[in-house]
């Protein structure tokens, strides 16, 4: 089996170790291809107006100078020029859950390995506020990961489906389980604007995210990483609404 690796943090990026690490447990055979600088939040953006620089950074590990979505494609119709077995995307530094999906450029990596028709998996660290980003506990992905990747491709991954894992902030013996998630919601007025000034007293903005305690609804992504087990959502890349398409149709005639 022949697993191609991607990541939205980097390619210096402890979470690219961890799934290194993971992926090694399935395979002998896993080519890496990351971006060469943390590309949080770019979504499943693809470089149209710039070139993409490729550096091989040692045997079997690529840099890209471009987003994830880019890897993906350089790594399979240019790197390898043949399709892996399996794309795995991450480890995220960071849940990417709820309205994550959407921003995360680790579930875009997953995204763009669908879109090729080869299995595709996003794995995602999550972290709490006496743990941090720097005290992530990268662990639980590391214990974890590879029976959790194995389950899923047991069973199988449709086409046109990729599907989203995330670790909960655990130690990995102090995992409660896997749950099968849908995808969950937050309160959306919590994302703010924040105004500096720059050293010429100009103004400047930072996009905030408060994160107050809420309560995640049942059967949720959210919930299943508060009780601190292994969340498992399947993302259709499909976003048609089907009730609302009924409706319009019936009503446009
Ligand atoms: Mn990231």
């Amino acid at each position: 089996m022949r697993i191609l690796i991607t990541n939205d943090d980097g390619i210096h990026a402890p979470g690219l170790a961890v799934l290194e690490r993971i992926a090694h447990k399935l395979t002998d055979d896993v080519i890496v291809v990351a971006p060469e600088t943390d590309q949080s939040g770019v979504a499943h953006s693809m470089s149209l107006n710039d070139p993409l620089r490729l550096r091989e950074v040692s045997p079997e590990r690529y840099a890209v100078r471009g987003t994830p979505t880019d890897c993906v494609i350089m790594g399979v119709r240019h790197i390898l020029n043949a399709r892996p077995d399996l794309i795995l995307s991450g480890v995220n530094r960071g849940a990417n859950v709820a309205e994550d999906v959407t921003y995360s450029g680790t579930i875009a990596g997953a995204m763009e390995g669908t879109l090729f028709g080869i299995p595709s998996i996003a794995l995602s660290q999550a972290f709490g506020p006496t743990t941090g980003r720097m005290g992530i506990l990268w662990g639980c992905a590391e214990a974890h990961g590879a029976a959790v990747v194995s389950r899923i491709l047991d069973l199988g991954i449709p086409p046109d489906i990729l599907v989203n894992v995330n670790f909960p902030d655990r130690q990995p013996e102090e995992v409660k389980g896997v749950a099968v998630t849908v995808q969950g919601k937050r309160d959306s007025e919590l994302m703010n604007v924040e105004e500096r000034k720059d050293g010429r007293g100009l103004p400047y903005y930072w996009l905030t995210f408060a994160r107050r305690p809420f309560a995640p609804g049942h059967g949720t992504d959210l919930e299943a990483l508060s009780q601190g087990r292994i969340s498992i959502t399947p993302l259709r890349l499909d976003l048609t609404d089907e009730p609302t398409l009924t409706r319009y149709a019936a009503a446009f005639g």
